[in-house]
């Protein structure tokens, strides 16, 4: 790995940040009058813990990972977003990263003016690690991967992986918002092997709470330093904390959660085996099918006309025809079942 002064934006390496008050003073006291804040409890009047350090204290004992090494953020998306700031300089540095893949990665990298050089995947969704490595040069990055990948739902391999963060002298980014759903295990006991690497995950799936917009990011302690030098102050607001650490108590109740959409997804490729419009079912690793189909846009639009939206990706790389089906609730299930029969009927 080149090391971090290399790898960082100069501007951003310098960075002084801001200090807020919050930040400034730690230990006990009775009258806070630091932060120019309303001093009528409303429950919301004081600054959120700009560095949350609760819930990172109750996520650092269920994932066994110490807090220094966690940061998080608005959604994946700020902790997607923070990585093109901290390390890609506009117009000069590159990323490479996986076709297909989420879209996400892109749009950052567009809006930071970034270039973003894709590499197709292999007719099993799994990487080429020899073409990806044809496109990175010396001004790539961050290579980004996403295992299990969204849209194709399947586990890139764990080799290959291996192979590319300790081949890459840059970051690796490894998204694992769908991990819960795999049945491989996560990289998050490899960090340590890893200093270049950066793992995604996401309380928006398996925890269902994409509503209330909060991401992990899983890094060495100096590339979450840098991150807590460049979010903004008070990302995590205090109601999303409060609710997070809550939610972390009742992680039994989500595993059972999460078992029984696991147990759905064969439920509802049983189903869709059943229809001649369902051509291929991909395998999944993750709570969505992707499907080819004799039409891709027919079926989605009949599926319109009966209340049923699923996402069309046809016109992704690798994608033709296809769509990708979440797995819903059994009564949900059984209603695509009934469209797609009647589909098949017409
Ligand atoms: C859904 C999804 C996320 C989640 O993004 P949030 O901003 O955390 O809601 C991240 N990565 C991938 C690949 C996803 O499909």
């Amino acid at each position: 790995m080149r090391r971090l002064e290399e790898l960082v934006r100069e501007n951003i390496y310098r960075l002084k940040p801001y200090s807020s008050a919050r930040s400034e003073f730690k230990g006990e006291a009775s009258v806070f009058v630091d932060a120019n804040e309303n001093p009528y409890d409303t429950l919301y009047n004081r600054y959120p813990d700009p560095l949350q350090t609760k819930l990172k204290e109750k996520l650092s004992a269920l994932k066994g990972v110490s807090a220094e090494n966690i940061f998080l953020g608005v959604g994946s998306d700020e902790a997607i977003d923070l990585l093109y700031r901290i390390f890609c300089e506009p117009r000069r540095d590159n990323v490479v990263a996986i076709d297909p893949t989420y879209g996400m990665y892109g749009v950052c990298a567009d809006i930071n003016e970034v270039e973003y050089r894709s590499v197709r995947l292999d007719e099993k969704f799994d990487i080429d690690v020899e073409a990806l490595f044809a496109s990175v040069d010396a001004n790539t990055k961050l290579i980004w991967l996403c295992s299990p990948n969204n849209p194709t739902g399947n586990s890139l391999s764990t080799d290959r992986i291996k192979n590319i963060i300790g081949r890459f002298d840059g970051i690796v980014v490894l998204d694992e918002a769908y991990i819960d759903f795999s049945a491989y295990p996560s990289f998050l006991s490899e960090l340590h092997n890893y200093p270049n690497l950066v793992i995604l995950q996401t309380f928006s799936k398996a925890w269902g709470s994409a509503g209330v917009r909060l991401g992990m990011a899983f890094a060495d302690k100096q590339i979450i330093g840098i991150f807590n030098k460049v979010k903004y102050p008070y990302n995590i607001n205090i109601l999303t904390q409060r609710y997070a650490v809550k939610l972390l108590d009742k992680a039994p109740a989500v595993k059972r959660r999460v078992a029984e959409i696991i147990r759905n997804r064969g439920v509802l490729e049983k189903q869709l085996r059943k229809y001649s419009c369902i051509k291929e079912i991909y395998p999944s690793d993750s709570n969505f099918l992707l499907v080819s189909t004799t039409g891709a846009k027919d079926i989605y639009n009949y599926l319109v006309e009966a209340g049923i939206i699923v996402r069309n990706r046809h016109g992704i790389t690798l994608c033709d025809e296809c769509l990708r089906i979440t797995v819903g609730t059994r009564d949900e299930i059984s209603k695509i079942s009934a469209a797609l029969a009647a589909y098949d009927k017409k």
